[in-house]
């Protein structure tokens, strides 16, 4: 594997996703979500070498159905063009400015969600980061497309492929999107590999935020482990989710494991933490390849992140994961540093593929 290039999976229709704001704190500001993002990591691994891109093949919304509700689907698909024929300005994204929440719903016998779908948006989404524009849903399709092509990769032999994803998915789950995720890239590969005959996948979180989405889609699974590391909801977004009592339900209960790490979190003690996870994954003992959430909000001057890990841990952490000796389909999620995200990114792969790490970690 080391002598290899890494075949990584990237598609252009992501530039088209730039949602121009975002509501935070009550105040409009640029999307930290931006494509500089994914175009950032593609120049750094082609200057990297050693990383042979590809586009994503055509992979159809039938995996997308085995995770997601068509009504999310559906939202995603037409709510632009609804907006656009109700006559709404072409140049500002669509955000929810209503929100069907569990106490409005009060378990009334609601009769139907509006006609148009834009005006359906507080039925689905969770928060004011998340707009949606002309090239969302297109930009969603070809990251799931990124990632099951990724997935193919490792299943065809390759020890580890990088799906370059964007917009990412861990915040997203069966019928709702929210934190700049629209669809579950990680879950809809997770459950592609159940599909296709694994009794025992393991999804590896290691993004800043709780991979909220993820946690619920397999809550009450016992046939895919997910294990995510990531900062203390009690003081990080997502708030409501992440916390190390969270166990699963049912069959599923003892099967989602949280590794909440409080603010100002370093390398050396995420990678024990780490550590800890994979052991949890070890003992598992998956029969298809680790689907990896791979944030890079972790790091030190990443703007929405509250952890200080610096580019040289993010090539023992990948050492870590590579200790594992499985295959790995790695997916992009978070990381909002632009400026050190490409960096990051050959930081972690090369440290997943053993080049260029000068000694593995001694944690
Ligand atoms: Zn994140």
């Amino acid at each position: 594997m080391p002598d290899a290039h890494v075949p990584v999976i990237a598609s252009d229709a992501h530039l088209a996703h730039d949602g121009l704001v975002e509501l935070a704190g009550g105040i409009e500001i640029p999307c930290y979500e931006s494509p500089a993002r994914a175009v950032a990591i593609r120049r750094a691994l082609e200057a990297a070498g050693g990383f042979a891109f590809a586009p994503p093949d055509d992979h159809g919304l039938d995996p997308i159905l085995a995770v997601h509700d068509h009504a999310l689907v559906d939202l995603l698909e037409h709510a632009w063009a609804d907006g656009q024929a109700a006559g709404l300005d072409p140049h500002r994204p669509l955000l929810p400015d209503t929100f069907l929440t569990r106490a409005y719903d009060g378990g009334m016998a609601l009769e139907a969600l509006p006609v148009r779908r834009h005006e359906r948006l507080g039925a689905f989404c969770f928060d004011t980061a998340t707009p949606l524009v002309a090239g969302s849903y297109d930009a969603a399709r070809a990251a799931v497309d990124v990632a099951l092509t990724a997935m193919q990769r490792v299943l065809d032999g390759a020890g580890l492929a990088y799906g370059l994803c964007r917009p990412p998915g861990h915040h997203a789950a069966r019928s709702m999107y929210g934190g700049y995720c629209l669809f579950n890239n990680a879950a809809i590969v997770a459950e592609r590999l159940v599909a296709l005959g694994a009794s025992r996948v393991a999804i590896l979180d290691v993004d800043y935020h709780h991979g909220n989405g993820t946690q619920s889609i397999f809550w009450e699974r016992s046939d895919v482990l997910y294990v995510s590391l990531h900062a203390d909801p009690g003081d990080a977004y997502p708030y409501f989710s992440g916390a190390a009592g969270e166990a699963g339900a049912g069959r599923g209960e003892g099967f989602n494991r949280n590794l909440p790490l409080p603010g100002g979190t370093d390398g050396a003690a995420y990678a024990t933490a780490l550590a800890d996870g994979l052991a949890m994954i070890d003992t598992f003992d998956p029969d298809a390849p680790l689907v990896l959430s791979l944030g890079f909000d972790t790091f030190v001057d990443d703007p929405i992140g509250g952890f200080i890990l610096r580019t040289d841990d993010y090539a023992r952490l990948g050492a870590l994961v590579r200790g594992l000796d499985r295959g790995v389909v790695a997916l992009q999620e978070g990381g909002y540093a632009v400026e050190a995200i490409g960096a990051n990114a050959v930081a972690f792969l090369e440290g997943l593929v053993g080049r260029r790490v000068a000694a593995p970690a001694s944690v």
